[in-house]
């Protein structure tokens, strides 16, 4: 017994488990920093102060160096990722410990069990997730290019409060994507109202980023208002040089819903490329009820010429960003070799000169084999550094848990956190330390109404 009663004695003989001393302290409020010691007691944070003559189990000295709260990355894509590397070392290894999956209008679902295999992955970071909007209405309507009915939107509403009572953090939609592109706004509203009632908010890749971009601003703070919750346009940006400069427009558009009560905010990540499938450069009506759907209407020579001529045009004005270099394979599944090669180098190589016209051919090709992830290449930096610079937006990356190695993805999985840090606050001094750290952790933390999480504070 004696060895027992001593062990119990020792670990009773330090107050706290850890204490980090000498921390130069960025507490998520946005706050300017300050020196303190922490002491942590089990997964809390019991006492901030001096603590100099206080020792833990574990006792670090931070020299001065910065302690901040764990990142919150309220947009991810790391439903599958998660379960391949629980360690998530992609975004531990930048400070993030929190991951929000279920966005774009794309979620698990049901909910619960997809919940309790995370719960018991053991992973190394909080997850959460919303419901996706699409994920609702495939279930009811499958693909299909129409309205629901009252009885199908009966259906999701009830899909919606199921998702709300097995966890979900609200709703996302992703209006841009099939079938989500195939939703009135009316429809998401009802859908919104329920999710609601039940504490949830909404957040909304948009039906349009590029010409349109005013106008599904419009839309989602609608949903947010009529929806009777916080409403979030995510991933901010501007796509395609003809609509450069016009978050200009947009975040004035979000600070005028904000001043008459609709609870509008943003997210974003710091990059001039977005990334998303191929099927991106094509008509949505052209994607409805799935690839099978495509192969017929792109045997069908009016229709090819129809959803070519939309092609062309989005490599010219939109995501392509006005010429074929610009859009750049990250992960074809069934030819890893593409990685890396843009719709120009991929259309060279088939032997044809380098036009739009062409590359609008490769584009139809490479979707004929089901298509690829790509990098489009597309924002102005210009565009990048307003939105990260308001008072709205929060960071989130848009990435993954990624397969190390595999394919040529965008970096946004491995780097937004840093790339915030080193190149918008230490050398471009877009945003001071305290504001960026703030944007990562004390503001999505309130924005998901996780009170207890994302400051430097007892408890
Ligand atoms: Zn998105």
């Amino acid at each position: 017994m004696f060895p027992l009663v001593w062990f119990a004695f020792f670990f009773q003989a330090s107050q706290y488990d850890v204490v980090i001393h000498h921390a130069r302290i960025v507490d998520g409020t946005g706050s300017p920093w300050f020196y303190a010691d922490v002491g942590v007691r089990g997964d809390t944070i019991a006492t901030i102060g001096d603590l100099r003559n206080e020792t833990g189990v574990l006792d670090l000295d931070a020299h001065g160096h910065v302690l901040a709260p764990g990142f919150i990355d309220i947009h991810t894509h790391a439903r599958r990722g998660i379960f391949l590397d629980p360690a998530a070392q992609n975004y531990i290894r930048q400070g993030v410990t929190t991951l929000m999956e279920g966005p774009d209008g794309s979620s698990p679902l049901p909910l619960a069990p997809f919940l309790e295999k995370i719960r018991t992955a053991k992973l190394a970071v909080n997850f959460g997730s919303f419901v996706g909007q699409g994920t609702l209405r495939q279930a009811v309507l499958g693909l299909e290019n129409r309205k629901a009915t009252p009885e199908e939107i009966e259906k999701q509403k009830a899909l919606a409060r199921q998702a709300m009572y097995d966890g979900a953090f609200g709703l996302s939609t992703g209006l841009f994507y099939v079938p989500g592109n195939f939703t009135p706004t009316d429809e998401v509203v009802a859908i919104a109202q329920v999710v609601g009632a039940l504490g949830g908010i909404h957040t909304s890749h948009m039906r349009d980023e590029a010409a349109g971009v005013e106008d599904s601003v419009k839309e989602t703070i609608r949903i947010g208002e009529e929806g009777g919750l916080p409403t979030q346009v995510t991933h901010h940006k501007i796509i395609g040089k003809a609509n450069w400069g016009r978050s200009a427009a947009t975040l004035e558009l979000m600070e005028k819903a904000r001043a008459r009560g609709v609870d509008a905010t943003i997210d974003a990540y710091p990059y001039t490329a977005s990334s998303t499938s191929t099927a991106a450069l094509f008509p949505q009506w052209s994607l409805a009820g799935g690839n099978k759907a495509l192969l017929e209407r792109l045997a069908a020579p009016e229709q090819r010429a129809r959803i070519k001529a939309v092609i062309v045009e989005r490599i010219l004005t939109d995501r392509g960003g006005g010429d074929p270099k610009n859009v750049v394979m990250a992960n074809c599944p069934w030819d890893p070799a593409l990685a890396g090669k843009s719709l120009a180098d991929i259309t060279a190589a088939r032997g044809h000169a380098v036009t739009v016209e062409n590359a609008a051919e490769t584009a139809i090709e490479i979707e004929q084999k089901q298509g690829c992830q790509a990098v489009f290449h597309a924002i102005s930096e210009e565009d990048v550094q307003r939105i990260l610079r308001s008072p709205l937006t929060m960071i989130a990356s848009d990435g993954e848990v990624p397969e190390y190695g595999k394919g040529a993805p965008h970096p946004r999985s491995y780097g937004t956190f840093s790339r915030v840090l080193a190149r918008y606050v230490r050398e471009l001094r877009v945003l001071t330390l305290e504001d960026a750290v703030h944007k990562m952790s004390g503001y999505p933390a309130s924005r998901l109404k996780l009170y207890d999480r994302g400051l430097i504070r007892p408890g």
